[in-house]
């Protein structure tokens, strides 16, 4: 009975094919992520598959010796085996992402802090009014009018220099405020341990300006709206954003 548990203790073919696999789609993933121009979303879940097949291979052999210590069955079962290590490598995973996507855009964007006094006095002044600590704003090097955020430890605002060209001091400061309403409701939800299950994915660490209809995006227009004390901004934003991607799509660039 002894030696018939401790056999399993051996890591066997399929363990190792397993664990080999894996390691083989994390470098795909990586090269994926190096060889293609993708949007920012698909390179978040780029990063987060990468950690995922990343980890695997180490938490599936730290299980199979646990198991094999303890005599139990997974230590022999290949799907019981993958069934206790999977969720152990989706939370290290989650835990990594909160740490490396962000910083994944600090050292590899194209992006320049920005250093504008009236927009550090703006942002400083209106985190304050939100209780929350302010974000740092870049202006990342790309011609499309985009707007992106991390809530990280260090939450992080990115403007496209697209952006900034075409919309007024008045938009800008509405697109902004958009973003802290994002990193706002995201702290206060995330207070709420109820709604954990909703950030088991580090796509939940990003958000993007004005593109998915949501309740979130809701709550995010309304506290630009409220703190501007008209929607005058957020819309006239958001229509230069739409008749650029209009124009964009009819010369098929
Ligand atoms: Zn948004």
């Amino acid at each position: 009975m002894m030696l018939g548990c401790f056999a399993g203790f051996v890591i066997d073919a399929d363990k190792l094919l397993l664990m080999a696999g894996s390691f083989s789609f994390a470098v795909a993933t990586l090269l994926v992520l190096h060889r293609f121009r993708l949007s920012t979303k698909t390179k978040v879940g780029i990063i987060y598959s990468h950690l995922i097949f990343l980890f695997f291979p180490f938490v599936v052999l730290t299980t199979d010796v646990a198991c094999g210590i303890a005599c139990m069955s997974c230590a022999s079962n290949l799907g019981n085996l993958v069934a206790l290590a999977l969720p152990t490598t989706l939370l290290f995973s989650t835990v990594a992402g909160f740490f490396i996507i962000p910083g994944f855009y600090m050292f590899f964007s194209k992006k320049a802090e920005i250093r504008n006094i009236h927009v550090l006095r703006f942002v400083k002044a209106q985190s304050a009014r939100m209780k929350i600590r302010a974000p740092r704003i870049y202006v990342v090097d790309n011609a499309n009018p985009i707007a992106f955020s991390f809530r990280s430890f260090r939450s992080m605002v990115f403007l496209s220099a697209g952006l900034t060209e075409m919309l007024s001091k008045k938009e800008i400061e509405a697109v902004i405020l958009h973003e802290l309403g994002h990193i706002k409701h995201k702290a206060s939800v995330l207070t709420m341990s109820v709604s954990i299950l909703r950030f088991f994915s580090p796509l939940s660490l990003l958000t993007r300006f004005h593109h998915d209809s949501n309740e979130e995006e809701i709550f995010a227009d309304k506290f630009a709206i409220k703190a501007q004390k008209t929607g005058k901004y957020i819309r006239s934003a958001k229509m230069k954003i739409d008749e650029f991607e209009y124009h964009k799509k009819l010369l098929g660039t």
